[in-house]
């Protein structure tokens, strides 16, 4: 089973926007195409989330926005123990949470 998560390319201007917004938010364009979120960055930011839903079963989550190396910024996941800012890194899809049985997939993180 394969997962990937998409971005949004406006079909008028060519912005990227994750994630998708109605309208774009450069030229007001309302048509889209997606764009796989895949490859390398460098680390922009990233946070410890302590205050999480009851269900969790993992004490915070580590989150991070990350730059692409074609310039889309996108947050996920930071599976790293030992983060940075400019750290790289590699976007891969993983479960990010389980409640009632069902596996939620998203967006992560890890070393490149
Ligand atoms: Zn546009």
């Amino acid at each position: 089973m394969s997962h990937n998560v998409f971005a949004f390319r406006c079909k008028t201007c060519g912005q990227v926007s994750y994630p998708k917004h109605t309208i774009c938010p450069k030229c007001r364009g309302e048509t889209f195409e997606p764009q796989e979120i895949a490859g390398e960055g460098s680390v922009l930011t990233y946070t410890d989330v302590y205050a999480l839903a009851i269900d969790y079963e993992t004490r915070y989550l580590r989150l991070a926005i990350v730059e692409l190396d074609d310039g889309m910024r996108v947050t996920g996941q930071l599976l790293d123990d030992s983060p940075r800012l400019g750290k790289r890194v590699r976007a891969t899809i993983g479960v990010v949470r389980e409640t009632a049985g069902t596996s939620i997939y998203g967006l992560q993180f890890v070393p490149a």
